[in-house]
């Protein structure tokens, strides 16, 4: 059979290739100008630095089904995820916690303290 399948992300993408490896006739059209939805990243041309051009970053499932199929397409990159801020030539951790209000208030309260 034909199918034409609209929309180049993850869901169009994996509808596509399970129909095409079943034996069918895959269009797949998409309103962009490139593949992957909005997981679609851009590789900034003088630093090299990946850019996450609509927002999502990390790749995460707790299915073990899900992970197993898409390690079949790709290796993945660890990712630890340490958000840092500056203030006043201070470097702060976010988000905020109880080490952050003591840094910032040059303090050294307990939770007990503050709550
Ligand atoms: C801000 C933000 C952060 C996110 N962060 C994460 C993250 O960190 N990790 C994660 O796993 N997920 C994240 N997500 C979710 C992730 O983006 C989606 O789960 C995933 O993109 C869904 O894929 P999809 O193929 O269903 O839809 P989409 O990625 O939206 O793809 C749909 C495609 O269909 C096209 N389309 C729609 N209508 C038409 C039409 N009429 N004609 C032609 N083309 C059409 C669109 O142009 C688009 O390319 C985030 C989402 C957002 C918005």
């Amino acid at each position: 059979m034909n199918f034409l399948i609209v929309g180049a992300g993850f869901t169009g993408a994996v509808i596509a290739r399970e129909l095409a490896q079943h034996g069918h006739q895959i269009t797949v059209i998409d309103q962009r100008s490139h593949i992957a939805g909005n997981c679609h990243t851009l590789r900034d041309e003088n630093t090299g630095i990946m850019e996450h051009v609509y927002g999502p970053h990390i790749f995460h499932t707790s299915d073990e089904l899900v992970w197993k199929y898409i390690n079949k397409f790709g290796e993945f990159v660890p990712y630890i995820n340490r958000v840092k801020t500056t203030y006043n030539n201070e470097v702060y951790s976010l988000p905020i916690n109880l080490h952050t209000i003591n840094q910032f208030y040059k303090k050294s309260l307990c939770t007990r303290q503050i709550s």
